[in-house]
């Protein structure tokens, strides 16, 4: 990937600089998220990027359920159109540890239909990383035909990714 290309995840600053590092180290753990959000956002990149072998390794061993890394490569995989964070939050909890979610919304293209992630994910913090445990799935609005589009082009969206379905 280029250098001087965007992050995915939609903050404004060069992959390079923002989840490229947390991708690429994340065996050495000497650069990982240290917030709900950061690992979140570096997630969605991460399955923007294809790069699933980092979704495992993020996603908490005890909530894997059927998910594996054969199952991801499998797909489906939509055209992600862009990340909306609409609330993060990180507390203490009573047992000790870290904890903490993060609202979002994940919009995609897939099969010629845009529809989005709407979730309340959940991250705990153990052995001195985050993990991703479980989510709370909601069910996304589509923006107006006038409303600036959701891949955050600056565009309308009749104008933008609507108009390439
Ligand atoms: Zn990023
Ligand atoms: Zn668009």
């Amino acid at each position: 990937m280029n250098p001087d290309t965007f992050c995915p995840c939609g903050s404004a600053q060069y992959y390079q600089d923002c989840c490229k590092p947390l991708h690429i180290h994340v065996d050495l753990g000497d650069r990982i998220a240290d917030s709900p959000e950061q690992l979140m956002r570096s997630r969605y990149s991460a399955f923007v990027l294809k790069n699933f072998d980092y979704i495992i390794k993020t996603h908490h061993p005890d909530f894997l359920g059927d998910l594996t890394l054969a199952g991801l490569h499998r797909g489906p995989h939509p055209h992600w159109l862009g990340l909306d964070v609409l609330d993060s939050s990180e507390k203490l909890a009573i047992a000790g540890h870290r904890e903490g979610t993060v609202t979002f919304k994940a919009w995609y293209k897939l099969e010629g239909e845009i529809d989005a992630i709407y979730e309340c994910s959940e991250f705990i913090h153990q052995q001195g990383r985050w993990y991703y445990t479980h989510g709370r799935q909601m069910t996304a609005k589509l923006p107006s035909r006038n409303d600036p589009c959701v891949c955050h082009s600056g565009k309308k969206f009749k104008q933008c990714c609507l108009k390439t379905l």
